[in-house]
């Protein structure tokens, strides 16, 4: 065989060993993290709902993977309403545990893996306000007309799913003095939805917990220019019960 013919067969072999290391990594990462989510979704929940001061109505379904057809960022989860069912990311994710999964999805992931406690606590948010909603003899929340309503919720609803991410895992998340929520509701990013989510609701739930995410509930804001007029609002109705 020549020089290059040697070279060649060299690289094919490396190139495979790679491939079957990085196929066992990830097979043993996913195991390790549904593990983790099954053994810990009650503690999880309970944590929750002690730190919160809520109290969640059951549990929700959880599945590992996306619905068909349904594209997500990587990394992010996703809250099916109509089946209470919690869809999380496979990939290279870590637990707040120590094991070797979690050094495996660290430096495949370049130190870019997802938390995937982080991403559960946030869907979580999204069970909770899903179960106040089916309580309610009337949802007043899920009937938008115009984009504007319907991305001035998606503040409110990404804005308490983040508080419970970032209040379960003492998240640091400071935001600029300069920063203001844009008024059109073309212009909002995806920071403005969920860090600046956060903080609009984050003093209305600091004060008035479970009461306020009802509040929100209740009384669905209704346009992106008018959010920090419906956060004072939401404080001043509160405050007078
Ligand atoms: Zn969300």
């Amino acid at each position: 065989m020549s020089l290059s013919g040697v070279m060649k067969k060299c690289i094919i072999s490396t190139f495979t060993v790679a491939l079957l290391t990085s196929f066992y990594a990830q097979t043993k990462i996913n195991k390790d993290i549904e593990l983790f989510v099954m053994n810990n979704l009650e503690s999880i929940i309970e944590a929750q709902e002690n730190k919160l001061g809520i109290d969640h109505k059951g549990s929700p379904r959880i599945i590992f993977g996306y619905p068909d057809g349904y594209t997500a960022h990587d990394g992010s989860g996703f809250y099916h309403d109509p089946t209470d069912t919690i869809y999380l990311p496979k990939g290279l994710a870590i637990t707040p545990e120590s094991n070797l999964s979690n050094k495996l999805a660290e430096i495949l992931s370049f130190g870019r893996a997802y938390d995937i406690l982080d991403i559960l606590d946030h869907e979580l948010g999204h069970f909770y306000i899903d179960k106040i909603k089916e309580s309610k003899s009337e949802n007043k929340w899920d009937v938008p007309v115009t984009y504007d309503q319907k991305q001035a919720r998606s503040v409110v609803c990404e804005g308490v799913a983040e508080y419970f991410k970032i209040t379960l895992n003492n998240i640091e998340t400071n935001l600029s003095e300069n920063y203001s929520m844009p008024t059109d509701c073309f212009e909002l990013t995806t920071f403005d939805i969920y860090v600046g989510g956060y903080h609009l609701v984050k003093p209305i739930i600091d004060l008035y917990g479970s009461a306020a995410i009802h509040y929100f509930i209740d009384n669905p804001p209704n346009s992106v220019k008018d959010l920090k007029l419906y956060q004072n609002k939401a404080l001043n109705a509160l405050s007078s019960k």
